[in-house]
């Protein structure tokens, strides 16, 4: 797919000849659909029209095409085209280079510069090793070595993470159910945290406290915080996924077929590939077929139609009402159909299997589609973070940005705010 020219390729599928052909024209006529408008005007344009309107009322599609397509922005959108703006699907191209939008080549909106940064830069343990490289920081004796590359294969200690001669603890499987002022928040020189630990409500004080989890669940947590700081918490409503990874025993099928990754429109997973190749530190990645390997399968369980935030929330439902069992089956039904021709067997090569609901994964990314246009301090995100005394707010949902970076850049405002002080 986007190597093979694109008649040739869709020859191959079971799609009906006419729509072979209106898919082959929809990449490879390359016109500009809204001649006339400056590059401002188009993109303005595509801000307030979905990509699957794009394609049926603006490049003048046969609306038979749109499951081909649909989804496409899965993956970084957590849910289908109906549901994202042309323009969104123009600057983030999908982020395992799999799929290519079609329709926009010709349209002259702008170089390289207009798009996102391609989303390349991958430990091979994900975004654990930033996660263990923090702790580093925090308690050296907890995570040994000194390095990036090393912390991939480090072993870590976790008795160390809460000792009491420590001046920097990390208290575990501890969950925080209220965080509130020692008295009028106005006066007060304390917060209190009562959490819950192996069933036991517990408390720690301190001069201040950041709150770092998922936004809606602050103003339960908070209830002293002011209520349209709250109502504007509520506005996010967290992107579902469901990550699944397979261990197989070779790879021997992906490599007969000469593929690494799979896009299945119309399946239960969207998207199967092999683990990326990243070898770091003493880590190295399986690079001969007969050697296991780890398959990425993805599936976004929203339910197309609706508003993008009530998508999210019917997603959630799905999601927790699948059990394990039918997971299971979907994996390795899907496995064959798509392996066995190439002498997969679902009962021999399949080692294990982890299934992780996201039922709260990526931050609520605001949309020209579905979200009003407030002036940047109106964004709910930025009247939600707002500091109230002692208590600070952060997580990637303060900055309405699903990526780590984001919530490295709030963690530090957060601290910052209180450094400053009251
Ligand atoms: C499947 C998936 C893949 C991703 N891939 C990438 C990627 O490739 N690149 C990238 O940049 N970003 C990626 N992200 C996004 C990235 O993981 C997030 O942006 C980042 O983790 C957000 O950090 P955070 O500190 O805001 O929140 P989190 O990392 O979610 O941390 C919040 C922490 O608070 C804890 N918590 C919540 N409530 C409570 C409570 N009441 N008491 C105590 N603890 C609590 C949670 O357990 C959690 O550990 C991915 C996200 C997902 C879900």
């Amino acid at each position: 797919m986007g190597s093979t020219p694109w008649p040739e390729f869709l020859k191959k599928s079971p799609l009906p000849a006419k729509l072979q052909q209106e898919i082959a024209r929809l990449y490879d006529e390359k016109r500009d659909y809204l001649p006339g408008l400056s590059k401002e005007e188009k993109q303005s344009r595509l801000a307030k029209i979905s990509y699957a309107d794009f394609l049926t009322q603006i490049c003048k599609a046969d609306p038979a095409v749109l499951p081909f397509f649909q989804t496409y922005s899965h993956d970084l959108f957590a849910v289908g085209i109906d549901a994202v703006s042309a323009l969104a699907c123009y600057r983030n191209p999908d982020d395992y280079g799999a799929c290519h939008y079609a329709g926009f080549d010709g349209m002259q909106l702008g170089g390289d510069e207009e798009k996102e940064e391609p989303y390349i830069f991958h430990f091979p343990d994900g975004n654990a090793s930033i996660a263990r490289l923090l702790v580093r920081s925090l308690i050296p004796e907890a995570v040994p070595g000194h390095t990036m590359e090393d912390v991939v294969t480090a072993r870590a200690d976790y008795s160390k993470l809460d000792q009491s001669s420590s001046p920097l603890r990390v208290r575990l499987n501890s969950t925080a159910v209220r965080a509130q002022h020692s008295g009028q928040p106005e006066s007060a020189q304390e917060v209190e945290v009562a959490y819950v630990q192996e069933g036991k409500l517990k408390k720690v004080t301190g001069k201040c406290c950041v709150l770092a989890c998922y936004n809606s669940m602050v103003p339960y947590l908070c209830p002293e915080l002011p209520d349209k700081q709250k109502e504007a918490l509520h506005y996010c409503v967290k992107e579902p996924f469901i990550y699944t990874h397979v261990a197989i025993r070779n790879w021997r099928a992906f490599h007969k077929l000469g593929i690494r990754q799979i896009v299945s429109p119309g399946s239960y997973h969207s998207f199967t590939m092999l683990d990326f190749p990243v070898s770091l530190g003493a880590y190295e990645f399986p690079s001969k077929p007969e050697e296991p390997m780890v398959l990425f399968m993805l599936r976004t369980p929203c339910q197309s139609g609706l508003p993008r935030r009530d998508q999210y929330r019917m997603g959630r439902f799905e999601l927790i009402g699948t059990p394990f069992s039918e997971f299971e089956r979907k994996i390795r039904e899907q496995l064959t159909r798509m392996l066995a021709p190439a002498g997969f067997d679902s009962a021999r090569d399949i080692a294990a299997i982890t299934v992780n609901r996201w039922a709260h994964g990526y931050a609520y990314e605001y949309d020209s589609l579905f979200d009003p246009h407030w002036a940047p301090e109106e964004r709910p995100c930025v009247v939600g973070r707002k500091q109230f005394r002692r208590i600070s707010i952060a997580n990637a949902d303060a900055a309405a940005s699903a990526y780590t970076n984001a919530a490295i850049d709030q963690a530090y405002r957060a601290v910052q705010e209180q450094l400053k002080g009251v």
